[in-house]
């Protein structure tokens, strides 16, 4: 089935010409890793490629090669042959960059989140693979697409990134082999790393202390959550990156089951990002409540109401199903 998918996948890349390669908004490292990796590897043969995200390159990882192929859509919708989805559980996700498709011959999706409903025509969802960046992997190699060093160093970074360093229990023994493949490749890989890992700015620190100083434990310590209001994030200028991965401090915490990030947005609303220590809670089901969606163990919401009408829902719904009496 992997096979003949991905030669199916093979055939619209090589029997068409002008390209879109898209992700969600909001991106992170394997959403852009993976749009660059799969954009250089169709410039390779000579293809016309576009690489749009609603977002642009984020400062975080405009050190990866290929950074600046990555921008904005284009304010007057074109006309593509092929337009990739990449690592975009619902296709309005896509933001922007869905409008910017005046029209597509072929929409093809490749995805790892469990929730994606499969939409567009060409569709390969692997929710067992810990990024869509090994998904991007596999299809390189099973059909001899080109792989550079450039190429293998976006691929790095999206599965880097989507398995926390390799940690997360989705990060299989065809990971590992995959890595290594990669850093055979030519991956740099204490470079990578410290640029992925050792070179936040200084106000996302700023952000991390704030953040603790809000932190909450409920549950007798199974639930962890801290928040961040517009006033805050104002005040120090924050990006929506900067708290990219913030939250692995709550799970770090022994006892803590379940973190919770508050994140207040413009328009009365709170973007809520779950994780979970344990494959018996599932945090994705608990952000299906509202809306929301991921994977069993990280998802997310963004829900309507003030930072404290949120925080009380979203802590209602989490002690139906860990029991908060102790
Ligand atoms: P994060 O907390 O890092 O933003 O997201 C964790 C996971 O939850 C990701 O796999 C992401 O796709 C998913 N996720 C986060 N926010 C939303 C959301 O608003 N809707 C849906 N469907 N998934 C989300
Ligand atoms: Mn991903």
């Amino acid at each position: 089935m992997t096979n003949s998918k991905f030669e199916e996948i093979n055939r619209a890349l090589r029997q068409h010409q002008r390209f879109a390669i898209l992700s969600h908004v909001r991106p992170d490292g394997d959403a852009l890793g993976s749009q660059l990796a799969l954009a250089l590897s169709l410039r390779e043969l000579g293809k016309d490629v576009r690489v749009w995200n609603e977002d642009g390159m984020l400062e975080k990882y405009s050190f990866v090669p290929g950074a600046k192929l990555l921008s904005k859509p284009a304010s007057v919708p074109e006309d593509v042959d092929v337009a990739v989805a990449l690592d975009t559980a619902i296709q309005n996700r896509l933001g922007t960059t869905l409008t910017a498709i005046r029209s597509a011959k072929i929409w093809v999706n490749i995805d790892h989140h469990p929730s994606n409903p499969g939409y567009g025509d060409i569709v390969y969802v692997d929710p067992t693979a810990p990024a869509t960046g090994q998904i991007l992997f596999d299809l390189i190699k099973n059909q001899n697409l080109p792989l550079t060093r450039e190429i293998a160093e976006n691929l790095y970074v999206a599965i880097s990134t989507d398995t926390g360093s390799f940690q997360y229990p989705n990060t299989t023994a065809h990971t590992f082999e995959l890595a290594a493949q990669l850093v055979s490749a030519g991956v740099d890989v204490g470079r990578v790393s410290q640029q992925l890992y050792e070179n936040y700015p200084r106000r996302r620190s700023e952000l991390l202390r704030e953040l603790l100083a809000t932190a909450h434990f409920e549950a007798g310590g199974r639930v962890a959550s801290f928040s961040l209001s517009l006033n805050l994030a104002r005040q120090l200028e924050v990006l929506p990156e900067d708290n990219e991965g913030l939250i692995d401090h709550l799970r770090a915490i022994r006892g803590v089951v379940v973190a919770v990030f508050f994140e207040q947005l413009a328009e009365n609303k709170v973007r809520v990002s779950m994780r979970s220590k344990s494959e018996h809670v599932d945090v994705r089901a608990i952000c299906e409540r509202f809306g929301g969606g991921g994977h069993v163990l990280a998802a997310g919401a963004r829900v309507r109401g003030t930072l404290e009408e949120v925080k009380s829902k979203i802590m209602g719904a989490i002690c139906d199903v860990i029991g908060c009496e102790s």
